[in-house]
Order: structure tokens, then sequence, then C-alpha cells
């Protein structure tokens, strides 16, 4: 059975990364949705939090779970007998750290594939950041996230409340 892991910090889960999962999971019998427990950027949202709102915008697609971990992304990979790990590409910075992260997993872990998909052309400017500080500033995210991540969203960006403002690294949108 092929299995793969897609990991990230979801923070949170956006069309983009929906769109790379669907995809993969139509290429391997097994994807889990791998979420990183503890990035070193700041979270908006907890890791339950996280996982929730991944599990429900997966619900439909039966070939696919979702985990957490906190260990290398490569050994949480072999814990769970992955073949393979998927990552999304969106612009050429991707690239290069893609690249690079690929090349030293390689060498963590020489028998498990790096599997790279590139971004739908529309989500190709999509990142969590940008859903986040759009979502801060009262602007609308339909389109960019599901229903259930944009309530999510707007509850903690509630009007007159700064909560969760640390944990929007700005692209900037408003300069
Ligand atoms: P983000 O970059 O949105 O904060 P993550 O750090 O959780 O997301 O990234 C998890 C994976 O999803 C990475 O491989 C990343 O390149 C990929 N990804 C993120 N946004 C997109 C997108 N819009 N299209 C395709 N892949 C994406």
């Amino acid at each position: 059975m092929s299995t793969a892991i897609y990991p990230g910090t979801f923070d949170p889960v956006h069309n983009g990364h929906i769109d790379i999962a669907t995809r993969a999971a139509a290429l391997f019998d097994h994807l889990t949705i791998a979420i990183y427990d503890r990035p070193l950027k700041s979270l908006l949202f907890s890791t339950q939090e996280r996982r929730a709102m991944i599990e429900a915008a997966f619900q439909h697609i039966p070939n696919i779970s979702v985990a957490t971990y906190n260990q290398l992304t490569v050994e949480f990979a072999r814990q769970i007998g992955a073949q393979a790990i998927v990552r999304g590409l969106r612009v050429i910075s991707d690239f290069e750290l893609e690249f690079q992260m690929a090349l030293t997993n390689k060498k963590l872990a020489p028998e498990i594939e790096f599997v790279c998909l590139m971004t739908g052309q529309e989500y190709a400017f999509l990142s969590a950041s940008t859903v986040k500080e759009i979502a801060m500033l009262g602007g609308c995210v339909a389109g960019m996230v599901p229903p259930h991540v944009a309530d999510a969203l707007q509850a903690k960006f509630k009007a007159g409340s700064d909560r969760g403002e640390e944990s929007v690294k700005l692209v900037s949108l408003r300069d």
C-alpha cells in the first residue's frame, strides 16, 4: 500500500492546502495530513483547533487521515510507514526552500521520496499568513478558506479584540 504524509503548520488550513492534499490523496492509497505541533513561528490556532479544522475539511475523502507530530518530519514518516512526503510549490522562492529541505531529508532518510505538487493557478497567491492578515483587518476570506475556517478566523479576530494579532506575520496588505 502506498502511503504519504503531507506535513505543515496549517495555521489555518486554506484552499491551497486542500487542493494539494486532495490531489495527493488521488495519487496514494493513503495520505496522512501531518500537523507540526510546535513550529518556531507563533501560532494563531492551537494544535487541537488546527486539527479539527482539517478533519472537517477532509471528512468526505476516506483515504485522508490527520495526525500531529513534534519530531523530525522524516522520523514521523518512518513511524507511520510512509514512503513519501508531499509538499506544495507556489513560487520560485518555495522551490529553493523545498529543494534544500528535500536534500537534507534525503540525507537523513534515503528511503523516503519527496513529491512536490505545483499549486493550482488560482491558489498561487495563498498563504496562511495572507489569510490571517486579511481576516485580522476585517476583509473577506471567502474562496480562500472553507466556510468553517472563515468562521473560526472571524471568531479569533472579533471586533474590538486584538487577540491573536501578535501571531500574524504582516505581509502587508495595509500600506
Ligand atoms: P503556509 O505556507 O500557507 O503557511 P504551511 O507552512 O502549513 O502553509 O505549508 C504546508 C505545505 O503546503 C508546504 O509544502 C507549502 O509549500 C504548501 N502550501 C502552502 N500554501 C500553498 C498554496 N497556496 N498552494 C500550494 N501549496 C501550498
